[in-house]
């Protein structure tokens, strides 16, 4: 059923709806279906960790797409204040689960220098977890710096600031149902 509220308008700070709701919808559907697949015979069930905030929509979109046996869990790191990248990374919250001998597959927004998926992939593995993989929403290929591998990408997008669908800006814009572009901020 579709529903009948209307879709937030773009305020002034933002430039153009990149992606939109039902392109998110349909991606994800595509996105659950090879992670369905590709996680068909494995023994327990798959660990999902959420990296907070950002992830915390897609996450939940995800998962209910997913027919294996799965866990949800989050965890909370911090590299970022404003648009601006302070370069290093803080566990702020760690995950419920023990990660030993699990299947973990990190759910993140997006990958911009690759900071922080490096930083989490190095960290899950020394946990003796059985199998890391990751899945983003957005891929940001032109900001790279750390050579981090995905396994599933959603969209990949140009390098700008984008908000909406769990991405902020200092905590505005985050539940915009779809991802929009923000023109460049200057704080
Ligand atoms: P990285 O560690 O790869 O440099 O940065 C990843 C984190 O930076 C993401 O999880 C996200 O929180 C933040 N980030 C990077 N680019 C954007 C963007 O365009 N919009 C928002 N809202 N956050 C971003
Ligand atoms: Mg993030």
């Amino acid at each position: 059923m579709e529903s009948s509220l209307a879709i937030p308008a773009l305020t002034k700070d933002l430039a153009r709806v990149l992606i939109d709701a039902d392109t998110i919808s349909r991606r994800t559907d595509e996105l659950a279906r090879e992670i369905n697949k590709a996680y068909a015979n494995i023994k327990g069930p798959l660990i999902l960790v959420g990296v907070l905030k950002g992830s915390f929509i897609f996450t939940a979109d995800l998962c209910r797409k997913l027919t294996i046996p799965h866990i949800v869990d989050f965890i909370a790191l911090s590299s970022y204040s404003g648009s601006n990248s302070t370069g290093n990374v803080r566990l702020l919250m760690d995950t419920r689960e023990n990660l030993e001998g699990k299947h973990v597959l990190i759910i993140e927004d997006i990958l911009d220098s690759g900071t922080t998926l490096d930083y989490l992939i190095r960290n899950f593995k020394s946990r003796k977890t059985l199998s890391v993989k990751t899945i983003v929403l957005l891929d940001k290929p032109e900001r790279h710096t750390f050579p981090v591998e995905l396994d599933y990408i959603g969209f990949t997008i140009p390098d700008v600031w984008v908000v909406g669908y769990g991405l902020d800006y200092n905590e505005k814009h985050r539940t915009l149902p779809y991802i929009a572009e923000m023109y460049p901020q200057t704080e």
